[in-house]
């Protein structure tokens, strides 16, 4: 009963964010940058932002996050840290070798005025920056925005400082995945694979934060886009960018840049917007749909159909990140559940309007807010006044969940007090059964635990 003094009567708030619906923006260029082969991602701000950053990205990944920091003093807070990071950029690059530098800023270095364009000039003109290495940077002030602003930001830093146009067209298509875990981005690869189309895919974070253990510590894991691939993409045929805060910015970057055209999908959580997304990346690469994909599809359905009985009229209240959030919602409308209460700590008008499109014949009277204001305080409140049958959401839900009894699936960032994530994918049709899977496991776990004799059933 830890949350037991949230009250069931809401009062509107303006000012006070309780228990956000989001992270800090720094935190998703972090996770970006590391989607690059051999980067070593760098936080110009003070050792308390930058191991903030770092250890919430280990806690989820279960894995070292590697990165940089400006270590900022009351003397750099108050002149400016270009003295900071020239001398950063020149240590990491002596003692750490990386193949660039990924460099964020943060709330400090952004209050403070620092010019990282100026900054990293600087450190090129004085040979602070090797030959053939690369420095890449973007600006994060957390005070607005969230962690997927920041991850937005760094891949369109990623294009304007790694992306090139060389006149030769490369019949490839780049698939900017938005923020999903290194087991979707590796699923979105080995559905291309399967598909044969060939994609350029960037960040790609697999084989990085889930680095197999093989008794030697590797400071660049094998994975991660690569410089000369990411290069490639502005001579591609087409982007294809999968959640519209979290890449669409890049995408249209590279449009305006390059002229390479982009379509912008929803990542492809649930039966449709996979639907989608296949046949979005079949057009693009013009390539056929494989059979196999009949049969992955056929499955899912096949276990839609079979656990309905399970799945129909359930209420269900989420919070998480909007890209995630709104293929999200398509499927459980697809699945007969009712979304019922809806949080996105990160702001765009669009968000509410597309869930209310989404819901207006199934679920004509979900709650939905988005925005700074917008918390996990407020959603237990809704979820007091309108209970629901299964709550998704990330680690932060698990009190809720357990004052109202509520079964509960984690999903979203961060989890850090669970595995599984990293290493088997939500999206696609084999995720759709994952996902699935766990809201099954978790609804049928509450209805066994509930059950008096009489009614503990053997099949279900
Ligand atoms: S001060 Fe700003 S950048 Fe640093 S951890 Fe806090 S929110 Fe993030």
């Amino acid at each position: 009963m830890l949350l037991r003094h949230t009250p069931k009567e809401i009062k509107e708030r303006k000012a006070l964010t309780i228990n956000p619906a989001k992270t800090c923006q720094p935190v998703g260029a972090m996770y970006a940058a590391l989607g690059v082969h051999g980067c070593l991602p760098h936080s110009h701000g003070s050792q308390g932002c930058c191991s903030y950053h770092r250890s919430v990205l280990t806690r989820h990944y279960k894995d070292p996050v590697m990165a940089g920091t400006s270590s900022f003093t009351e003397g750099s807070s108050v002149f400016g840290g270009q003295a900071n990071l020239l001398q950063a950029l020149a240590n990491m690059f002596t003692i750490y070798d990386p193949d660039l530098v990924a460099i964020h800023s943060t709330c400090l270095s952004e209050t403070i005025g620092d010019d990282l364009n100026q900054i990293v000039s600087k450190a090129i003109e004085d040979g602070k920056v090797p030959e053939g290495k690369n420095v890449i940077y973007c600006n994060t002030p957390s005070y607005i925005g969230s962690h997927i602003t920041g991850f937005s930001n760094m891949c369109t830093g990623i294009v304007k400082g790694l992306a090139k146009h060389t006149g030769e067209a490369k019949d490839q298509v780049n698939i900017l995945p938005g923020w999903v875990e290194p087991s979707d981005m590796r699923e979105i690869k080995r559905i291309a694979a399967e598909m044969t189309a060939k994609i350029v895919m960037y960040p790609d974070t697999s084989d990085v934060v889930d680095s197999p253990q093989t008794g030697e510590f590797q400071m660049y894991p094998d994975g991660g886009a690569t410089v000369e691939d990411i290069a490639s993409s502005g001579d591609s045929i087409k982007t294809l960018a999968l959640g519209s805060w979290a890449s669409e910015d890049a995408a249209k970057l590279l449009d305006s840049q390059f002229k390479v055209p982009y379509e912008v999908l929803d990542i492809p959580v649930g039966l449709s917007a996979t639907d989608r997304f296949v046949e979005a990346l079949a057009n693009a690469a013009k390539v056929e749909v494989p059979a196999s994909f009949v049969s992955e599809r056929g499955r899912l359905v096949d276990v839609i159909t079979d656990m309905s009985q399970y799945l129909y009229g359930k209420k269900v209240a989420l919070f998480g990140d909007p890209d995630q959030l709104i293929p999200l919602t398509e499927f459980l409308l697809d699945l007969d559940m009712i979304p019922t209460h809806i949080v996105s700590g990160t702001p765009g008008k669009k968000f509410t309007k597309k869930i209310l499109e989404l819901c207006a014949e199934k679920a004509p009277n979900v709650n939905v807010k988005n925005g700074a204001q917008a918390d996990i305080f407020q959603l237990h409140q809704w979820m007091k006044n309108e209970p629901v049958d299964l709550m998704l959401g990330n680690t932060y839900g698990k009190y809720i969940a357990r004052d109202e009894d509520v079964p509960f699936v984690r999903y979203g960032f961060p989890i850090i007090d669970r595995i599984g994530h990293s290493y088997f994918p939500t999206v696609g049709y084999t995720g759709g059964i994952r996902l699935l899977e766990k809201m099954l496991g978790a609804i049928m776990d509450k209805i066994d635990r509930d059950a008096d004799d009489t009614q503990f059933e053997l099949v279900m």
